[in-house]
């Protein structure tokens, strides 16, 4: 405006010259004044006059103009005025803004800081004045380093734009996650780089968290199953690539862990998973095998690039001996044996789930061969897993099939050498492969639960069986049940052997209820309380299978129980075996002080008989008198002696 208005003066001044010099050459002087208020006169002729008419209109339009001139020059002073003021507030709130916020924001061009605000300060550890020596891959992790610079250098282009989770390192050297967005934008012509970062690392920690316990043990700290199995997926990628090196599975078990638990108390069966997991960890292991705890007492070791399969063995007895060796925890020395079974890479395998359950499989079979065992899988465990999976699969249909019933093995005394009671013993007739062993069928009953439903079976038809002898005038005989771990914690045991009774109408007095010393000792407290509550109504208990737990015999007199019956495995023994006298004797001894009858289980000759009455032994259960009879033959037998 201003030189437009300039302009129009001086087109006016030329154009009045221009005018002047032409309308006469007599002309000398023109005084014209250039601060406009000046009038122009020209002495003499008409032309001269008009013409001085004419430049005084002229000049009173150009004072006009100018007057306008000026007035638009205030208004545009005052905007600018305006503006610039609105400038200053916006540029300080912009600064506010910047100064106040939590992410760092800041202004980069050719790899230099340009502008910092507080917050990248306070994220990087960095003044202002050391940022701006520095570029961003100076503050980057190496981990991220190089995606920063490429993403940097694509990015330049005119608004291009990135959003990336890094990792800085802090002045003092701490790592940092951000969340850094970077946007290319031109400032002045050039292109410079407006960056935030926000930080994110209490996030990522507590992402990290997550993520490592979705992975981990949280009692051990070990890999846990979900990670194993990914792990065991690559090492079996990669035995399928390379032919020459191979990968093995090891499937650990503590011998005896659930006993120890449940009576040192989970405190301490806790602190010895974790001290048997620093074992399994510690440098004796090769760095590259991964230990993995599977929950409770179950291990899980990968053994990778194994040039020949029995150096797994190998590892598996230096594992058995490092865990063999006494763990001491809260002044308890606790020597523990561990069941180990091991599956090697084979070709056939399909899924890396196969290898495991596969070691998973030699593992049962080891411990089925006793304590401290290890056994390889091989392909003939199939069969046998294929034969345990028919027999849970037929099990489940026996007692809808009715093929189930009950033996009952005579009791005698043997003082007076009558039949004084009976212990009732499952049978299952299977349609194909005839009598099979409750040995065989108990185990898979507990473990799949399916022993709930077999055991209320078999105590209803006691309890029927034994009220219609009592009722048809035979002597008043008691039988005895066996109830299994899972059948003795089934919370309805108490209300079904109620039912039972009064559904039958027998007495509980002619019942009693055996445990063995393993199922008895798995909670203390559990046990005594429900023997309490039944002990109450009438029933009594009895200890089976006493001696082969671990117990020792100053817990009989925790339980309320009435009978105490000694294993046949001492029994077996006598009587020259000096270890089985003198464990029966010391049994007689106690039980006897504590008012407890003494059952011996398994009696099969004369000398075994002889020596148990010299010890005073109460009742005599074995084939030397009976073996477990038909219901219709021991009423026979009740008549007889009648
Ligand atoms: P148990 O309760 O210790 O039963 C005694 C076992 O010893 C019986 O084996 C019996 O037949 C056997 N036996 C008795 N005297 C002799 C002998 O002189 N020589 C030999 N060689 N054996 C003798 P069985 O009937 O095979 O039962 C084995 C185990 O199965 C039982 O051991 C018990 O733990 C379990 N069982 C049997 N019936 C039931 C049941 O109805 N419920 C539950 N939960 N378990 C049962
Ligand atoms: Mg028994
Ligand atoms: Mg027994």
């Amino acid at each position: 405006m201003r030189h437009a208005g300039q302009c129009f003066c001086i087109l006016l001044e030329k154009q009045v010259l221009s005018r002047l010099s032409h309308l006469s050459d007599s002309v000398s002087y023109i005084g014209l004044k250039r601060d406009h208020s000046a009038r122009v006169s020209i002495p003499g002729k008409d032309e001269l006059g008009n013409l001085s008419h004419e430049i005084n209109r002229m000049l009173a339009a150009l004072e006009q103009s100018e007057l306008e001139l000026q007035k638009a020059r205030n208004e545009l002073e005052i905007r600018v005025q305006e503006r610039t003021a609105a400038l200053t507030e916006s540029e300080s709130r912009f600064r506010a803004l910047t100064e106040s916020t939590s992410s760092a924001i800041f202004i980069y061009q050719q790899n230099k800081f340009l502008y910092v605000n507080p917050a990248t300060q306070k994220i990087t550890g960095y003044s202002e004045f050391e940022l701006q020596g520095m570029n961003i891959w100076d503050l980057t992790h190496p981990d991220h380093r190089e995606t920063i610079k490429q993403r940097i250098q694509i990015q330049q282009k005119p608004r291009g734009v990135f959003r990336e989770e890094v990792k800085l390192i802090t002045k003092q050297g701490e790592i940092r996650w951000v969340d850094f967005t970077a946007a290319s934008i031109e400032l002045a012509g050039q292109p410079v780089m407006l960056g935030t970062a926000f930080d994110i690392t209490d996030r990522k920690k507590a992402e990290d968290r997550l993520l490592y316990d979705a992975f981990h043990d949280a009692l051990t700290g070990l890999p846990n199953r979900n990670l194993f199995m990914e792990l065991v997926g690559r090492a079996f990628e990669r035995a399928k690539r390379y032919t020459d090196k191979t990968c093995a599975v090891i499937f650990m078990d503590l011998d005896n862990f659930k006993q120890i638990n449940d009576s040192l108390g989970h405190t301490i069966g806790d602190k010895l998973l974790i001290e048997a997991s620093k074992r399994l960890t510690s440098k004796q292991f090769r760095a590259a095998d991964t230990v993995a705890r599977l929950g409770g007492d179950e291990f899980v070791i990968l053994i990778e690039d194994l040039q020949n399969p029995s150096q797994v063995i190998h590892v598996s007895k230096r594992i058995q001996q490092e865990i063999g060796k006494p763990f001491n925890l809260d002044g308890h020395e606790i020597f523990i044996t561990t069941a180990i079974g091991i599956a090697t890479f084979e070709n056939s395998y399909n899924h890396p789930e196969e290898m495991l359950r596969d070691a998973d499989t030699a593992m049962y079979r080891a411990k089925s061969n006793g304590k401290g065992q290890f056994m390889l899988f091989d392909s003939s465990m199939h069969a046998d897993v294929a034969i345990r999976l028919k027999l849970e699969s037929d099990l489940r249909h026996a007692i809808e099939n009715q093929e189930f019933k009950v033996l009952f093995q005579p009791i005698i005394s043997s003082e007076t050498r009558k039949i004084i009671g009976a212990e009732s013993l499952i049978r299952w007739s299977h349609p194909t492969r005839g009598m099979v062993s409750p040995v065989e069928f108990i185990p898979v009953a507990e473990e799949t639960g399916l022993i709930v439903p077999i055991g209320e079976w078999v105590l209803q038809s006691v309890c029927q069986q034994v009220k219609s002898w009592h009722d048809t005038g035979n002597s008043k005989i008691w039988v005895s049940v066996n109830f299994s771990a899972r059948q003795f914690r089934d919370k309805n045991l108490v209300m079904l052997i109620k039912q039972t009774l009064a559904k039958s109408s027998l007495s509980p007095i002619h019942l009693v209820g055996e445990i063995t010393e393993s199922v008895a000792m798995q909670d203390l407290d559990y046990t005594i309380k429900v023997m309490n509550i039944l002990r109450e109504i009438g029933l009594r208990f009895a200890i089976d299978d006493f001696g082969t737990g671990y117990s020792s015999l100053s817990y009989l007199n925790k339980f309320p129980i009435s009978t105490v019956k000694i294993d046949r495995s001492f029994v077996k023994k006598l009587p020259n075996d000096l270890n089985s006298t003198a464990i029966i004797s010391a049994i007689m001894t106690i039980a006897h002080k504590l008012n407890l009858k003494i059952v011996a289980e398994g009696v099969e000759t004369e000398e075994q008989l002889a020596f148990l009455q010299s010890q005073q032994c109460d009742e005599i259960q074995g084939f030397l008198f009976y073996k477990p009879l038909p219901a219709e033959d021991l009423v026979k037998l009740l008549q007889k002696q009648a």
